[in-house]
């Protein structure tokens, strides 16, 4: 079996020992195996920062959002070979699509951000951020804000789920900022991410030393990070706090970003009622984001808080349409929605779902059994699309149980304000919506959750035809959310690429200020 391959200090690496088996998400077929020995990742770091650092570093931000353009259009021009790996997690096509046209979107848009909101010119080493204030009656002292990229490396740990949007997603803000990277794959769809690195290796386009690729376990990784490095790491909440208590991080306050679970919300305002457009969307919307990746979404709804009187309508509803989903093998062009990524990761839904079943009853699926066309149930990792119902609001389960896979809970409530404050005991989320036409109702409501959620969708059929759906982080939004949801942000334009560098206060005379920032008091 082809064991998969790291790259490091701009070499190909083949493991020393037989790691572990990486399975195929539809057969269950043994199609690789993944394993990080013998990889030297003190030297790894200390290459990241001594040749992939200095070599981005002398390039301007304009010639980085170049080589962004050309790595964008590279990929694009990649995409089938890609779907093709992709297709190996259980992705079908459109689960494809979104993870890897959607990752290549966000290195376009971050080579647009570094053409028009960094600096021009040669200079790519400094962002001048904010005005200049003058901090004296006579004007001869004066301060502003500088940011500088950090001179280590960008140390990126993803989640399984999304094997290239993610890389990429966090690939682009760190090279336009300057900073080289070291990405490491979850092991179970490595497989894609190996392909992924594979490619951009081949196209040549990156400078010595800027991506690295560590696949398998991270061995002692974190004991050799330093206080210019940056973790950023997606993945579950339980890793999250591992990680971020790990001594190597503590001890030198290294920048660590955790985008973790999240059991998000989703509100049906009262006024979108059977037969409203508005209680149309919010079933298409539950629905696709219960389907979409087969729920392996961080921000898909987990809880959906429709109200009281509401509940059964919205039930039997989605209950209709989830009975249309068709399971199974996405190679089949009549399957809507593949498998997990793995058996392991369904015995784990598996479980959760017995925990949320505690307060909850089934409304539609079986956890136990699905039709899977034209595969093997059992051997792929398929689960049917799981609907429950929890009449209880005040349960606490719901609220806390994160079944990462086709599951979201139907939770009523009584009035707004019951709403918001049943939203918050998610505890932090990365993604909320509200569906409504009611706009004083959604003030209300995103007034009373923001500090809750890193971002909320409004949805209603003036953006319903335009909108880009509850579960879809965009590079120009930041993607992150406080508390439960890790407490970090990615992206967010040009705030992804300031996350990658030093903010510094400068203070001194006009003419000393005028040649560091290189602009004049505002
Ligand atoms: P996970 O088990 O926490 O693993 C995440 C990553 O951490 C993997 O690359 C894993 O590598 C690595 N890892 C585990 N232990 C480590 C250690 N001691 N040192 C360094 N790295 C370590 O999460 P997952 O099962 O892959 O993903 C599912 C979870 O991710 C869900 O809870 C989901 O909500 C969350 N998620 C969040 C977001 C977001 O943006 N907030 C996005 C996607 C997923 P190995 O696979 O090699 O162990």
């Amino acid at each position: 079996m082809s064991a998969l391959r790291s790259y490091v200090q701009d070499r190909w690496h083949t493991p020393d020992d037989e790691g572990v088996p990486v399975h195929h998400a539809v057969t269950g077929e043994e199609i690789a195996r993944a394993s990080s020995a013998g990889v030297d990742m003190a030297a790894a770091l200390r290459h990241a920062r001594t040749v992939g650092g200095p070599e981005l570093r002398s390039l301007s931000f304009r010639q980085r959002a170049d080589l962004l353009t050309e790595l964008g259009t590279y990929l694009r021009g990649h995409r089938e070979e890609l779907y093709a790996v992709s297709a190996t997690t259980g992705a079908t096509l459109y689960d494809s699509k979104y993870d890897i046209d959607g990752g290549i979107r966000v290195v376009q848009a971050y080579a647009e951000t570094g053409r028009r909101e960094l600096p021009d010119g040669d200079e790519g080493l400094v962002f001048t951020e904010g005005p200049q204030v003058s901090l004296s009656r006579d004007g001869t002292f004066l301060g502003g804000h500088i940011c500088t990229p950090i001179r280590g490396a960008a140390v990126q740990i993803n989640a399984y789920n999304f094997p290239v949007w993610a890389p990429l997603e966090k690939l682009a803000p760190a090279l336009l900022a300057g900073v080289p990277s070291l990405v490491k794959p979850a092991t179970p769809t490595c497989q894609l991410t190996s392909r992924l690195i594979e490619l951009i290796v081949e196209s040549g386009l990156l400078p010595p030393g800027t991506l690295q690729f560590v696949c398998g376990g991270a061995g002692d990784l974190l004991d050799h990070v330093t206080e210019q490095d940056l973790v950023s790491f997606t993945g579950s909440a339980a890793t999250a706090e591992r990680l971020r208590t790990h001594p190597g991080v503590v001890r030198q306050a290294v920048r660590f970003n955790a985008e973790a679970d999240s059991v998000n919300c989703s509100v049906l305002g009262p006024d979108a009622t059977p037969g409203t457009p508005e209680f149309v969307l919010y079933v298409d919307q539950l629905v696709t984001e219960m389907t979409v990746k087969a729920g392996q979404k961080c921000t898909a709804i987990r809880r959906a808080l429709v109200p009281a009187e509401l509940l059964d309508a919205v039930s039997e509803a989605t209950a209709a349409r989830l009975a249309e989903v068709v399971v199974g093998d996405p190679a089949d062009p009549t399957v809507r929605m593949g498998a997990l990524a793995g058996v392991g990761q369904r015995e784990e839904v598996r479980r959760s779902v017995k925990a949320l079943l505690d307060s909850a009853r089934l409304v539609s699926g079986d956890p136990d059994r699905v039709d899977a066309r034209s595969a093997d149930a059992e051997r792929g990792a398929f689960l049917s699309p799981l609907l429950l119902r929890c009449d209880d609001p005040g349960a606490t389960a719901p609220h806390e149980v994160e079944a990462f896979g086709p599951v979201s809970t139907l939770v009523p409530y009584t009035s707004r304000e019951h709403a918001v404050f049943l939203a918050a005991r998610g505890r932090g989320s990365l993604a909320g919506s509200v569906v409504t036409g009611d706009r004083a109702f959604a003030r209300e409501f995103v007034l009373g959750l923001a500090p809750w959620h890193g971002r909320i969708l409004v949805l209603d059929t003036e953006s319903a035809q335009a909108s880009t759906g509850h579960g879809s982080p965009l590079p120009a939004l930041i993607h992150g959310g406080p508390g439960r949801a890790g407490g970090g942000e990615e992206m967010g334009g040009l705030r992804g690429v300031l996350h990658h560098m030093q903010r510094t206060a400068v203070q001194g005379g006009p003419g000393a200020l005028s040649a560091i920032l290189g602009r004049a008091a505002d």
